[in-house]
């Protein structure tokens, strides 16, 4: 069985639902992402599996046991939030000791605890300052510090990286990842950014308007999306008329046929077996990737090619657009 189980998991409020039967499992030591645009029920979620929300109906498992009803101090689960979370008037040490000093720690165990916890996060001999003197990436760290010190069997995270600069940010993330697979402790990250999502979790669940759309890894999720909107909304996506293509390839009436920007090219490949003449609209050159929109049988499209040093196409040039028709995704309409 799953050590984190979701079942059947429905928040209303008021007459609004904005949880609208969520069900998923997962094993112990995954990080899991729950991806979707804002106010789509993230949150929610994560509040009510860390028991500060009272679900409407189904149940939140932990290795078996069920705790929809317990209270947050119950559950044994750390959590951080997107920021300025930390006690103003504590120092870092009695920050991190917080939740240790409730459970009852002795004073020497917690000091050694708390020393422990800077080596990880990376701030030894940070314990007498204070958050005011920190900077944020600093405070968050402190933040998931003090989260995982009393040794929860779950880590919640709700986006605590989105009030930093985008450099603290990716930098922070790998940290965050990397302290997760060192302890091994099951997390969960809220998340309304796509990259970031792909880029440290073991699996996602692409959430929207209070439905999962799809659960999968991150190659699942991009390179397999289920859905229009999972594959809209995690990376560029080109929707393709159905009529440009050669008799017997299209699916039915009933879906559509798209393409990642990377998949289409202006040279044959091995395995492409679809050649369609196109227009250059524009070309925009981004450093190592070189994005080309083009005109296709009056559809726009973009076409993603690594910068090789070649010189790029221009606006105008008529060009022949190559696709492996085993690369179209066949999406529900
Ligand atoms: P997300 O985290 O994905 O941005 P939330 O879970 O915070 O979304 O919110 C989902 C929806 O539920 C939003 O429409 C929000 O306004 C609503 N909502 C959240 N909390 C409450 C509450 N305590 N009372 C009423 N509506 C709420
Ligand atoms: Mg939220």
């Amino acid at each position: 069985a799953a050590f984190l189980e979701i079942e059947n998991l429905v928040k209303t409020f008021g007459t609004n639902t904005v949880v609208k039967g969520a069900s998923f499992g997962f094993d112990k030591g995954e990080f899991i992402s729950l991806l979707g645009p804002s106010g789509c029920g993230k949150t929610t979620i994560l509040r009510m599996i860390a028991g500060f929300e009272r679900p409407t109906s189904g149940a939140i498992r932990v290795d078996g046991k069920d705790i929809t009803s317990l209270k947050p101090n119950q559950r044994q689960l750390g959590m951080v939030f997107q920021a300025y979370a930390l006690f103003p008037n504590l120092t870092v040490g009695d920050n991190i000791g917080f939740g240790l000093k409730i459970a009852g720690m002795p004073a020497d165990q917690r000091r050694a605890r708390v020393e422990e916890m800077l080596k990880l996060i990376g701030l030894p001999g940070f314990e007498k300052r204070f958050p005011y003197e920190m900077s944020g990436g600093q405070q968050q760290r402190v933040a998931l510090a003090r989260a995982i010190a009393p040794k929860p069997r779950l880590l919640l995270l709700d986006e605590p990286l989105s009030a930093l600069d985008a450099k603290i940010r990716v930098s922070l993330r790998q940290e965050i990842r990397a302290i997760q697979q060192d302890l091994g402790i099951t997390t969960v990250f809220v998340t309304h950014d796509q990259e970031e999502a792909l880029s440290i979790s073991d699996r996602i669940v692409v959430m929207n308007a209070g439905n999962i759309e799809q659960l999968g890894t991150p190659h699942e999720i991009y390179n397999k999306p289920t859905s229009r909107f999972a594959a809209t909304f995690v990376g560029q996506l080109n929707l393709l008329p159905a009529g440009i293509f050669p008799q017997g390839t299209v699916a039915n009436a009933s879906s559509v046929l798209a393409l990642r920007p990377e998949m289409l090219s202006l040279a044959p490949k091995n395995g492409t077996d679809i050649a369609l003449p196109a227009t250059i609209t524009d070309v925009n050159f981004l450093g190592a990737v070189v994005r080309l929109n083009v005109d296709l049988a009056g559809t726009p499209v973009h076409i993603d090619t690594f910068n090789d040093q070649s010189t790029p196409p221009s606006r105008g040039d008529q060009v022949t657009v190559h696709i492996t028709s085993r690369d179209l995704l066949v999406l529900p309409n």
